[in-house]
């Protein structure tokens, strides 16, 4: 198990160090701001939509490194996804990283997702490795607004 947590720590890290798809947007199909108070991550999300299908995605803030690495992945993950396939590799991911119970062969893969497995394990760490995905639906709506981890 010490190997795996490894490799996850290591892909973690990767994301923290060089984050993928920082910047913003502009003009945006959508806009919206994440805060976790619990932890001070912030993060903003700027996408930009085809119809249904996400075709960029955008982010920048300032946070932990579970919050950080989260955006990047994320950012990596919804790139040429429908709104709906969104939804619900959210919906699993969103399962996976508060410890419920997750058929992973089931449904939409979670490919690099699967590293935040682990935070189930510590309650204050899942606010900040799902307040990029909160954003992102945020955003998805067009909400243009501050959204804050419960
Ligand atoms: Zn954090």
């Amino acid at each position: 198990m010490s190997d795996l947590d490894d490799l996850y720590q290591e892909l973690i890290l990767d994301h923290y160090r060089t984050p993928r798809n920082q910047g913003a947007l502009e003009p945006a199909d959508g806009k919206a701001e994440g805060y976790n108070p619990l932890c001070g991550d912030k993060v903003s999300v700027t996408i930009k939509l085809d119809g249904e299908i996400v075709t960029d995605v955008k982010f920048e803030g300032a946070g932990c490194a579970i919050s950080t690495a989260s955006a990047s992945i994320m950012s990596e993950t919804v790139k040429g996804k429908t709104r709906q396939e969104v939804e619900q590799i959210f919906e699993k991911f969103h399962r996976l990283a508060t410890g419920a119970a997750v058929e992973l062969d089931e449904g939409p893969q979670l490919g690099k997702l699967e590293v935040f497995a682990s935070v189930g394990n510590y309650p204050v760490r899942v606010k900040c490795a799902t307040l990029a995905w909160h954003t992102l639906v945020a955003a998805l709506a067009n909400r243009d607004e501050v959204v804050t981890t419960e």
